[in-house]
């Protein structure tokens, strides 16, 4: 037994005793994170009929000034994988879908429709500290072992089983903007963007505004597709600014004029 599989024998025993008691433990490692991650991400440039990518060479600016928003976010001392993870923030060019989503490994994905959607800098900063606290908290790795079951990743990180990386990085890549995560990892993002965005000059309990536009939405027979993954914005408009009071943070809004020209600054 070569000293590799002896550590990853010993982990496997750990887990089938220990997964009772914490259903947090994820057999992947970060740099598997990563690898899937590298993956889901290549499947989705590929297919530019269903994510049309925005050119990161034409709208270098657009990319520049997201990116900069989303590194204040990753800077916070909350986020833990922040050295480790290839951050990296995408635009899916879309007017009809307001949604986000995040990758394993830190890849985020942010369509047009969402950008324009919202009023201030602050709320997407808002967005991008939720799809943020869902990588980092590796919340779509653990919904995979949950699925797949830990025996076959297992197998995956073993090298037994080739090919089977690339099915999951592809059932993943047609599926993240409709993943849904359980009540407990969204509320742990949501509560994840407060603590984040506290550490940065931005409105702290800003995820809340965009809950709040989507029920105003939904209120007048509109409902978006964000919605069918993030059910009970009502519910979590409260949890927001309960979790900002109790962290005491600033809630008022840096609200930057250069968000207009960045949204100018997008196709249409
Ligand atoms: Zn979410």
């Amino acid at each position: 037994m070569s000293r590799n599989y002896f550590f990853t024998f010993i982990t496997l025993i750990f887990f089938l005793t220990s997964c009772d008691k914490n259903n947090d433990f994820v057999i992947f490692s970060i740099e598997d994170d990563k690898q899937l991650g590298a993956q889901v991400s290549q499947e989705i440039a590929s297919n530019p009929a269903e994510y049309p990518l925005l050119d990161p060479n034409q709208y270098a600016s657009s990319y520049n000034y997201i990116a900069q928003i989303a590194n204040r976010v990753i800077s916070s001392d909350a986020v833990t994988y922040k050295e480790e993870f290839d951050w990296q923030i995408n635009i899916i060019h879309d007017d009809d879908v307001l949604n986000a989503f995040a990758t394993p490994g830190g890849h985020i994905y942010v369509y047009t429709g969402l950008i324009k959607f919202l009023e201030k800098e602050d709320d997407l900063a808002g967005v991008l500290a939720h799809e943020i606290a869902h990588a980092d908290q590796r919340h779509s790795i653990k919904q995979l072992q949950k699925q797949y079951g830990a025996q076959l990743l297992l197998s995956i990180i073993l090298g037994n089983n080739a090919g089977q990386l690339e099915q999951i990085a592809a059932g993943l890549a047609g599926n993240l903007a409709f993943l849904r995560f359980s009540r407990d990892a969204e509320r742990e993002a949501d509560d994840l963007s407060v603590e984040y965005l506290a550490q940065t000059d931005y409105q702290c309990n800003a995820a809340f505004s965009f809950f709040q536009k989507l029920i105003e939405m939904d209120q007048a027979g509109n409902p978006p597709q964000f919605l069918s993954t993030h059910p009970n914005p009502e519910n979590r408009v409260a949890d927001i600014n309960a979790k900002a009071e109790e962290v005491e943070c600033d809630t008022t809004p840096l609200d930057p004029a250069s968000y207009q020209a960045f949204k100018n600054g997008l196709p249409n």
